[in-house]
């Protein structure tokens, strides 16, 4: 039953996706199930009329013969241009659902909650939804409408088998009965076997994209990594094939032996014709429509098993596309709703807590803190304390699981999620490279506005990448990265500049910047942090960095110690306070000299 709202769940997609087309790709089809039968009735005409000409010993009714030959041809033609045909409408259908199944997929899998990535079954899911659903639920119209076809022709043949000898249809369907048992047998194991084996698939394609990608490329080479990783790939790659392979071959012996079945039948309906036609109890042309009936109701028949079987296939496979497709997005705006405006007063994070699934220890822990509009907060702490955790859970990529974030005084989860996540500006500690042109690069930060040259300018001059971009072969319109053909690699350091650019371009009304100059070279960052108040111009930061000298000049300092808030105040308080924040101060500053 499960099985059967599936199919219609397809079919209602692919029809929302393409409607024209389908109805092209229903109507030629059907039309050609007519054809088959039209074919033989003509072919029997014709060789009766031949037939009684040379056994009466007559003139040939020339005229009417050339008639029926050219009915015949005409057939012939109109069978082959509408295969032709219905293979460009398919293409032309299948491209189109393709883009649907694309937009669908893609909307999906850059709305669903971040918290997903953290999950393994979600990949898997994805994985399969990805391999699956540009073709699947097209795969199940086209097999619907062959089914729909070889029925009709199969029935047509039958029909005719019948008036002329009813047991020969009967033998058409008895010899068929093993085979549509096998095929919906198998379907189910290689559904299940492809099912289990998404995780080892999903290790093989890493592997590859180790052997074979941009980024891998040095440490491969440097550290000789190359064989250990093709033995990994090939254990994948072989335990995945060789299982596959195994039931296929199974299957295709039994198949061989169904085919056996046929071919005792199809023997014993040539001696029974054969005898019959030489008694006279039946004319040549029914004898020879007999054979050609029967031997194309077989293949009718195989189609519409094939068609049966590659349904249920189908209809197993599409699960997961729709499991994927639903996902529920968790993080949505929550009742009562309410308007965002610009920061005016303060955020507040209140008591949050977060264990990331899977995890035992909490990355943060009954986190309080309130950063005021126009403040520079600066939150620092030890590797793994919960800093980077801490501003997606302000910027709702997580929702906490205890303890809530208010925005002026309102929960966050009352805004809708894109429209706050609007009010901020982030630069990701493991920020973006995209392959694109250097200005396009920066103008990401706010992608919906017009583009402002201006002020892509005046964001790279701020963060001290705008000469190297002006001395590009192509200044703001090259292309960087390593995957294209012209295009310019940067180094790391100036990556970093860009991504601050872009971060800064972005009319925000909050800040967040998580180890903004980790890659910078001191000239730059002195040259940053120095002039930071006048770049960010009264709005709020929140500012991540290890470089306590950087922290010093923020209005508030906030210390996070395995996701709890440990010390919070100005660097003259905290360095009076004499606890972590002091000590990690002055080794800094010994390791460094004095300045
Ligand atoms: P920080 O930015 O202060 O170095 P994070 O916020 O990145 O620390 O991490 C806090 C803790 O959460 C760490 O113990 C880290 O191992 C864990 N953690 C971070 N990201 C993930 C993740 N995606 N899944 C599971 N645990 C994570
Ligand atoms: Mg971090």
């Amino acid at each position: 039953m499960k099985k059967i709202r599936l199919l219609y769940e397809s079919v209602r997609l692919v029809w929302s996706g393409t409607p024209g087309w389908t109805t092209a790709n229903v109507i030629v089809s059907v039309l050609r199930g007519f054809l088959p039968l039209i074919l033989l009735f003509l072919l029997k005409k014709l060789i009766d009329i031949i037939t009684e000409g040379v056994t009466s010993g007559e003139d040939l009714a020339m005229p009417s013969l050339i008639l029926y030959i050219l009915a015949v041809v005409i057939v012939f033609l109109i069978d082959e241009f509408s295969a032709e045909a219905g293979n460009y409408i398919r293409k032309k259908q299948s491209y189109y659902l393709e883009k649907y199944m694309y937009s669908l997929l893609h909307s999906k899998a850059t709305s669903l909650d971040l918290i997903n990535f953290e999950n393994p079954s979600y990949f898997d899911k994805l994985s399969r939804a990805v391999r699956e659903a540009t073709w699947r639920p097209n795969n199940i119209v086209n097999n619907l409408v062959a089914l729909f076809r070889s029925i009709i022709s199969l029935l047509l043949m039958a029909g005719l088998l019948f008036t002329l000898n009813w047991w020969l249809a009967a033998i058409l369907i008895a010899v068929n009965i093993p085979g549509i048992w096998l095929r919906l047998h198998y379907a189910s194991v290689l559904y299940n076997f492809r099912k289990e084996q998404t995780p080892e698939e999903r290790k093989a394609a890493y592997f590859n994209w180790l052997l074979t990608g941009d980024r891998p490329s040095r440490e491969m080479r440097l550290f000789g990594l190359g064989n250990f990783f093709r033995s990994l790939f090939m254990k994948s790659f072989s335990k995945q094939k060789e299982e596959e392979i195994k039931i296929i071959r199974t299957r295709t012996g039994i198949d061989a032996l169904s085919t056996l079945v046929k071919a005792g039948a199809l023997f014993l309906m040539l001696s029974i014709v054969a005898d019959q036609t030489l008694k006279g109890n039946i004319t040549l042309g029914s004898m020879a429509i007999l054979v050609l009936a029967f031997r194309q109701g077989l293949v009718y028949l195989k189609d519409v098993l094939g068609s049966v079987a590659g349904l249920y296939e189908d209809s197993l496979f599409t699960g997961d596309i729709f499991d994927f497709l639903n996902l529920r997005e968790m993080i949505t705006t929550e009742e009562p709703a309410e308007s965002i405006s610009p920061l005016r007063h303060e955020i507040k994070v209140e008591d949050v807590s977060f264990t990331y699934p899977g995890s035992i220890i909490p990355a943060l822990d009954n986190v309080k803190l309130t950063i005021s509009k126009g403040e520079i907060v600066a939150l620092v702490g030890p590797n793994g304390s919960g800093k980077s955790t801490l501003v997606k859970i302000i910027c709702r990529l997580y929702d906490p699981d205890n303890g809530k974030i208010l925005f002026d005084g309102k929960n966050i989860r009352n805004f809708n999620p894109e429209k706050y996540r609007r009010q901020f500006s982030v630069l990701f500690q493991d920020f973006m490279l995209y392959n694109l042109t250097a200005g396009e690069n920066i103008l990401l930060g706010d992608a919906d506005s017009p583009p402002a040259i201006e002020k892509i300018k005046e964001a790279a001059i701020t963060t001290g990448i705008h000469t190297l971009i002006e001395s590009l072969p192509h200044g703001y319109d090259t292309s960087i990265g390593p995957l294209f053909d012209d295009s310019r690699e940067l180094s790391w350091g100036e990556w970093q500049k860009i991504a601050l650019a872009r971060t800064l371009y972005r009319d925000a009304s909050v800040y967040v910047l998580d180890e903004p100059s980790s890659a910078l070279d001191s000239a730059s960052e002195f040259e940053i942090f120095s002039s930071l108040r006048e770049i960010v111009r009264g709005r709020t930061v929140l500012l991540i960095s290890h470089r306590l000298t950087n922290v010093r000049l923020a209005d508030r300092i906030i210390v996070l110690d395995h996701g709890r808030v440990v010390e919070n105040g100005s660097h003259e308080e905290l360095m009076a306070a004499g606890g972590i924040y002091q000590q990690m101060f002055t080794r800094q500053k010994s390791m460094l000299g004095d300045e």
